[in-house]
């Protein structure tokens, strides 16, 4: 996540406070607090959506689209906490006038918009409802946020919709509005590429996709992602798990972990049309200057069989581990091999987690025999093993930039479960503690 968008949030919603002591006079200020609480939630709101359209300038503001992702969800909860306190702190003000029956519609409309998103933000992080009926629920989010919007616009407030402030966050609302309505077009009116399937083949565990182009070639970056979706079919994200080619051809290689990879190959063919959506993601932006340990696991090789099949002749020192259960699950296992044989400056470790057991940072530099001086990690792979090689890299003074990881699942919840899980060890710790 980028700070500078960060910062452009913050001062996004601190900058309505400077019209708000000149309202103050001569209103009731609860009243006002509870109004500016409603404007924040729509700054919010209207950013969601922005972050929502995969725009070109969502990645260069907030940063690759997987943190851009998980910055949108932040964004959703915070306005759905200025809301509540919006709709329990009393937002009326004596000495307004009476409400017409628009104001009281707008009234009406506003208690829509909370209630529908209160709902909506539950399912959100609430990660065990499957994804395809979450997306659904998540696209009426938008029409929740019109209703916001239209609250806003003519409800009876101390400002008019045309003062300075008004225009301010109209103008928000309106940002939002467009970016909702084109998240809403069909794939085929946004602008993606026309690949068709070139060939389909079984690797490991995963099924390696190969697509050529049709039109305009996607220009990637090694490391890169990009939405797929196979003849209309639902758009989902994976790596590109080749370096950029002259002929615009790339490959993906698809790990069956749910409701739609699982069977994927029964909904591919050869020939069929997709449409590929990117690229994203600047988990491709390493110094190859710099001493570099990739730990990949399971299908988390993808980014990194780009990255070293790009691997040019003076870059620095690549130590890749790859993680898998077993040799025949690990995708691509022998085309690493030959490349590591060719890459003068890439050596390959396997760790075979069903015979070594758990891969922890020690048991990795160990494998590998890296210095921790000026050593970049990057990791790719699931949540908890990121944890867990985060915390040791960080105790070996490995840690901000230099601990560098892709957001393989952009839906993470809100680390509920992590949160219990951290309540039942202390208190057992305590338990033991005063046993002992
Ligand atoms: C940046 C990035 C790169 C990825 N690269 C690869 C890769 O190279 N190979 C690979 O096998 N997998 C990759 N994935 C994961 C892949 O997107 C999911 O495994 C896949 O979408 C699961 O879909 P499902 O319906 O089969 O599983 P489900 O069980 O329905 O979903 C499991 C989880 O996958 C995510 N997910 C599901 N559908 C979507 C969607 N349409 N859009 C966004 N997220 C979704 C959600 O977090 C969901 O909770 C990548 C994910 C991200 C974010």
């Amino acid at each position: 996540m980028r700070i500078f968008g960060i910062l452009l949030i913050l001062v996004a919603m601190g900058f309505p406070f400077i019209w708000f002591p000149e309202i103050a006079k001569g209103h009731d200020t609860i009243a006002l607090f509870s109004q500016y609480m409603g404007i924040q939630a729509l700054i919010c709101m209207s950013i969601v959506q922005l972050i929502a359209t995969r725009a070109f300038f969502v990645e260069w503001v907030f940063g690759g689209l997987d943190r851009s992702y998980i910055l949108h969800k932040w964004l959703g909860i915070s306005s759905m906490v200025f809301l509540l306190i919006h709709d329990t702190v009393d937002a009326d003000m004596e000495g307004l006038g009476r409400q017409n029956m628009l104001e009281e519609l707008a009234e009406t409309l506003g208690e829509l918009s909370l209630y529908g998103l209160l709902i909506l933000v539950v399912i959100t992080i609430a990660t065990f409802i499957p994804y395809h009926l979450w997306k659904w629920t998540h696209r009426i989010m938008g029409g929740f946020f019109v209703a916001g919007s239209l609250h806003y616009l003519f409800i009876l407030k101390p400002f008019q919709n045309g003062d300075p402030l008004g225009l301010y966050v109209s103008a928000f609302c309106v940002l939002g509005l467009v970016a909702f309505t084109w998240r809403l077009l069909p794939a085929s009116l946004r602008p993606a590429h026309a690949y068709k399937v070139a060939s389909i083949e079984n690797s490991g565990a995963a099924t390696a996709v190969s697509f050529a182009p049709t039109g305009r070639k996607l220009r990637h970056n090694a490391g890169q992602f990009a939405f797929v979706s196979f003849a209309g079919q639902e758009s989902h994200p994976f790596s590109i798990s080749s370096a950029p080619r002259e002929d615009g051809r790339i490959r993906m290689s698809i790990a069956p972990i749910g409701d739609y990879t699982n069977d994927l190959k029964q909904k591919i063919t050869v020939g069929m049309n997709a449409h590929i959506e990117g690229p994203f993601g600047h988990f491709e932006r390493y110094k190859p200057s710099k001493p570099q340990l990739w730990i990949a696991a399971g299908i988390g090789i993808t980014p990194f069989l780009a990255r070293a099949q790009d691997l040019k002749e003076g870059d620095a020192h690549v130590d890749l581990v790859y993680c898998a259960k077993s040799r025949t699950h690990a995708p691509h296992l022998d085309e690493l091999e030959v490349l590591a044989k060719v890459k003068p400056n890439l050596t390959l470790s396997v760790h075979i987690s069903a015979e070594k057991g758990r891969a922890d940072a020690e048991v990795i530099l160990g494998q590998t025999g890296a210095k921790t001086s000026g050593l970049v990690v990057s990791f790719c792979g699931p949540r908890a093993m990121r944890e867990a090689l985060k915390s040791d890299f960080a105790k070996m003074g490995i840690r901000g930039r230099n601990f560098r990881y892709e957001e393989f699942e952009i839906r993470t919840g809100i680390g509920l479960r992590r949160l219990a899980e951290f309540i039942m060890k202390r208190s057992k710790a305590k338990r033991l503690v005063l046993v002992d």
